[in-house]
């Protein structure tokens, strides 16, 4: 793929003096935050406060023998609102005492007003005797009980009881908020208000609020919520920003005007820094900077180890605007085009034409080089409005998201929507080398299914004339539940190609949410049983002289790379910012040394054990 032209430089190296233009929060003492690193890089700015988007609601009235159901609803967001203000009450623990005893108070009264209460009762009210929808019985509600209080503001009252009435009020209003947010289901996030150079601080984020995010304007990201590889994670990195997940208590502690240091590679954030803070932190601007240059060095070298192993490394594309960042990393194609990004953020489902046109983009700007596009992977925590709103999926989400509908699975009961999606990227193959991906495979009946479906699409588009190539694109599938991996003999004589999700293989033999931030000790993709299924998927793959690639996060982890590599992987698909730093690695080793590292670690039973051993193996820190 050719040079593309130079992008916009990354907003945290312009940003490099931006504490000049924002006086340090002199007024404010410094607080620090722990959370989980997700894209490395520092960023300094001030904070855009994003917790609570303001979600329009217009007056609407109900039938009177709706208004059970209108009640039922109410209590499903009372319920809902109360399990998240008790996780973020329990998530406040970790911080130090005088940062608790600032936020756990406004926690508490946000929970005490959606218990028997007077906004509680008010809505009720409002619900069964002025017949008004929830949602619009709540803004008027809490606009009621949030005037009155404001009402009581006297003209010698003094400064500290009248702003006192204020907070008051807003707290009421922001209650408010947070049950009509839980009422509609959060609708898409709007971040046009965003200033230049501002660092996104956020109670929660989810993928396709991330995937608004416009790297040219924003500094960084911080948010309470989300663990290491969750799809806000992966968002994020695509987004390629300073960004820290999980920092508990953050984004009830910012204030306006308050500024802040992200540093998305020790997973830190530090509200109104010092002058001492600000100094270092503008020092690790400079370094990473200059960290990029020397990776940008890679680009034209080639990926292979000291005994002449090449090693294949292709990019991961979430959104299209990481396509001049993946052609700077010097990625050979891309590994795992996630096409979610498609359907987010849009009121319809794209047609056939308007996919054809994106997945040709796409292809086309590669250049020849080889586009793995995965089918539509819904499901989890990937909410999809457009799916809902056509009534493809259902509006109120499973008990359990993860283990429900998910990816092949829906694509089979809505086979109108995995028919133009599959006809929409047989026809982009034309402009380049193309495979095709099956997302959340568990068992042969899927991939047969999933191929008679791909086989009748193409005779049908043959029919209609339109130009495919000659010979059908690759039809591969994700391993990325036990399920997959150990029926990876059986699934190997079906698919034309493995790629491993570490992140979903990871999440699924643990039991852990990758996406949650109290879970992340728990998260781990060295543990023994994750690596087996790893070695048990690619040996059976190896076997059938079958592609076997990784593109889950462990793929872009250089800390992880000779392991892999010792298990007999060759293929890596990562986010293109990792491409340099695993190139850095594959370049360093010896397929014989990375094979006896992993016989080692297979020996293993225990992750600690084996973390030590993978970082021993460099023999000095990798990443
Ligand atoms: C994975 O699960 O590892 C994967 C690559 O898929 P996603 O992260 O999109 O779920
Ligand atoms: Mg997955």
């Amino acid at each position: 793929m050719s040079q593309p032209p130079t992008p916009p430089p990354p907003q945290h190296k312009r940003l490099a003096r931006p504490a000049d233009a924002v006086a340090p929060g002199a007024a404010r003492p410094e607080r620090s935050f722990t959370g989980i690193p997700i894209a490395p890089g520092v960023a300094i700015g001030p904070v855009f406060s994003a917790s609570e988007p303001k979600v329009e609601v217009t007056r609407h009235k109900i039938q009177a023998a709706d208004t059970p159901a209108e009640g039922a609803r109410f209590d499903a967001a009372i319920t809902q609102s109360r399990k998240q203000l008790l996780k973020l009450r329990a998530r406040l623990a970790i911080l130090p005492e005088e940062s608790q005893q600032e936020i756990a108070p406004l926690i508490d009264a946000y929970i005490r007003m959606i218990g028997p209460s007077r906004l509680v009762r008010g809505v009720r009210r409002r619900i069964d005797e002025t017949l008004l929808a929830a949602e619009s019985a709540v803004v008027e509600e809490a606009e009621a009980i949030a005037g009155a209080i404001q009402a009581q503001v006297e003209p010698g009252m003094s400064a500290e009881d009248r702003a006192g009435l204020t907070r008051r009020a807003d707290e009421v209003r922001e209650i408010g908020r947070r049950l009509v947010r839980n009422l509609t289901h959060a609708p898409f996030r709007n971040f046009a208000a965003l200033p230049a150079g501002a660092v996104l601080v956020s109670e929660s984020l989810r993928p396709a609020d991330a995937a608004l995010l416009d790297p040219a304007r924003l500094a960084g990201v911080a948010a309470e919520e989300g663990g290491a590889d969750g799809h806000t994670g992966v968002m994020l990195r695509a987004v390629g920003v300073p960004a820290v997940l999980g920092a508990a208590g953050l984004a009830h502690a910012v204030r306006p005007g308050d500024v802040v240091v992200v540093d998305g590679t020790a997973g830190t954030v530090v509200l109104n820094p010092s002058v001492i803070t600000l100094t270092a932190a503008r020092r690790a601007v400079t370094a990473f900077a200059r960290e990029r240059q020397r990776y940008a060095m890679l680009r034209r070298l080639p990926a292979e180890t000291q005994d002449g192993a090449e090693i294949e490394l292709a990019a991961n594309l979430e959104l299209p605007l990481e396509l001049p960042q993946i052609a700077q990393s010097g990625a050979h194609g891309i590994g795992l085009l996630r096409s979610e990004f498609l359907f987010m953020n849009r009121e319809t489902v794209p047609d056939e034409a308007s996919q054809t046109e994106s997945y040709r983009s796409i292809v086309e700007a590669m250049e020849g080089d080889p586009v793995t596009i995965r089918t539509l992977d819904w499901g989890g925590e990937k909410e999809i409005e457009a799916l809902s709103a056509a009534g493809i999926v259902p509006e109120v989400a499973d008990a359990n998201p993860a283990l429900g509908l998910r990816g092949i699975r829906l694509l089979l009961r809505r086979p109108e929507l995995f028919e133009t999606q599959l006809a929409a990227i047989l026809r982009a193959a034309v402009a380049g080398p193309v495979r095709v991906l099956l997302p959340m495979v568990t068992n042969v009946a899927e991939v047969r299914a999933a191929r008679e479906t791909y086989e009748r699409v193409a005779r049908r588009l043959r029919r209609r004339g339109e130009r495919l190539p000659e010979k059908l694109p690759p039809l591969g599938i994700m391993i990325e539940t036990p399920g997959a991996a150990l029926s990876a003999d059986a699934l190997a004589l079906e698919a034309d190609f493995f790629a491993i999700g570490t992140n979903d293989l990871t999440a699924y033999t643990l039991a852990v949410d990758r996406g949650e931030a109290d879970l992340a000790g728990l998260y781990d993709p060295m543990h023994p049983a994750v690596l087996r299924l790893v070695q048990f998927a690619t040996e059976a793959a190896l076997r059938m002289r079958m592609p076997v690639s990784v593109c889950g996060e462990m793929a872009g982890n250089p800390r992880l790379t000779p392991l892999l590599l010792g298990l007999g992987l060759r293929s890596f698909s990562m986010n293109a910012a990792s491409v340099p730093r695993v190139k850095q690695v594959v370049r360093a080793v010896d397929i014989d040394a990375c094979t006896r590292l992993a016989r080692r670690v297979m020996e293993q039973s225990d992750a600690v054990a084996i973390a030590e051993m993978v970082d021993g193996f460099m023999g000095r820190p990798v990443g």
